[in-house]
């Protein structure tokens, strides 16, 4: 039997069908294509947090509950009484958490499409179902559309990216109340752009028991650390949490974590900071030649190239020294767009000047 043949046959055939989530090298470019923020921690900072990780003992385990981090979190993200938090190395881990201690034989997982890729990609991996339900032509929830679906599969889950990626839009908060009140299971607020979009769920907790809501630090700063958060009900959590590996959130993360929301004020202006560059470059984008443009209440705009096919200004642009991320192919809704991270105003400019540049008609 040739080692081909022997994938074949033991590889989950749902597995091999899949496509590993891509990384483009980014080496020697301008990276505004991974919803990172631009800045580094303040200089300020830097002394006491290389003190604070002098004193992590890395020959020991890190604390399995991390309880100190849990409760700094607890009291930053405002989490109602009663509601308690589990970590994951990255929301993307929360997400597998979720669907592992969920997948049962046939269990269905739904959100709406377009979407965060790992929904459905961490749904194949569990041996899940994953249903898509189309959204509007200006990416809004198709309301009568998403409770025919949650009739008809009755998912395990239901995810709602809010604001979404990669269209950046908030859905209407009564939509989102109304598919919390039809779904038979529970319903994920994905919250990982909150620092940008100010509008949560969080507080709504207390008043669905079917509710969570996911957070991360990565879009405000410390993508480096892995550090998500599910928030919700203990019930929910205390089954989730005999499916998370003991030690997922390293001694490092822990700590450094810890630090960072002791000065969490230096990140907030950060993200004040990336809010206004947003919407600059919100308004120069417009103004573009053959751009068609979606308000964004996340770190990113999603744009059609109108004139031009999407691949072409991408290639484009990596040519010029800037790496966004190209949508075209991911479904016919994102057909000729392309999504760009609000870097620092420099990096901003740099994009907005290669990108008027690829457009300049040549006669
Ligand atoms: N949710 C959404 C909607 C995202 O866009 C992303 C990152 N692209 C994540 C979750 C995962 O973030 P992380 O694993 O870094 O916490």
């Amino acid at each position: 039997m040739s080692i081909d043949d022997k994938v074949a046959a033991l590889i989950r055939p749902e597995v091999r069908a899949l496509k590993a989530y891509h990384v483009p090298d980014a080496a020697g470019l301008i990276k505004l294509d991974a919803m990172e923020n631009p800045y580094g921690w303040p200089e300020e900072l830097k002394p006491a947090w290389l003190e604070a990780l002098r004193g992590v003992a890395l020959n020991r385990y890190p604390d399995p509950a991390a309880r100190a981090l849990k409760q700094r979190l607890h009291a930053s993200l405002g989490v109602p009484r009663g509601a308690e938090l589990l970590l994951g190395n990255g929301s993307d881990e929360l997400i597998q958490i979720i669907a592992l201690a969920l997948a049962r034989p046939g269990a269905v997982v739904l959100a709406p499409t377009p979407t965060f890729v790992m929904y459905q990609l961490i749904a194949a991996a569990a041996g899940m179902r994953f249903v898509g339900v189309p959204l509007k032509n200006d990416f809004s929830l198709d309301l009568p559309a998403m409770r025919a679906a949650i009739n008809q599969h009755r998912p395990a889950v239901v995810f709602l990216a809010y604001p979404n990626n990669p269209t950046g839009n908030l859905f209407a908060p009564e939509d989102v109340e109304a598919i919390v009140a039809a779904a038979p299971g529970v319903v994920v607020v994905d919250e990982a752009y909150h620092a940008f979009a100010e509008a949560s769920f969080v507080d709504r907790l207390a008043r669905h028991d079917n509710l969570l809501v996911l957070r991360t630090l990565s879009k405000q700063g410390l993508a480096g650390l892995r550090l998500g958060v599910l928030a919700g009900a203990p019930a929910w959590l205390a089954e989730f949490d005999k499916v998370r590996l003991p030690y997922n959130i390293n001694s490092l993360t822990q700590a450094s974590a810890a630090f960072a929301l002791q000065h969490w004020p230096a990140f907030e202006r950060q993200a004040r900071d990336i809010r206004a560059g947003r919407e600059a470059l919100y308004a120069a984008l417009i103004r573009l030649p053959g751009i068609e443009a979606w308000p964004s209440r996340a770190n990113f705009i999603l744009f059609r190239t109108r004139e031009r096919p999407a691949v072409e200004v991408y290639q484009a642009l990596v040519a010029a020294g800037i790496l966004i991320k190209n949508l075209d192919g991911a479904g016919a809704a994102l057909r000729d767009c392309l999504r760009v991270t609000v870097g620092t105003g420099a990096e901003n400019r740099a994009f907005l000047d290669a990108l008027a540049r690829v457009l300049r008609p040549t006669t």
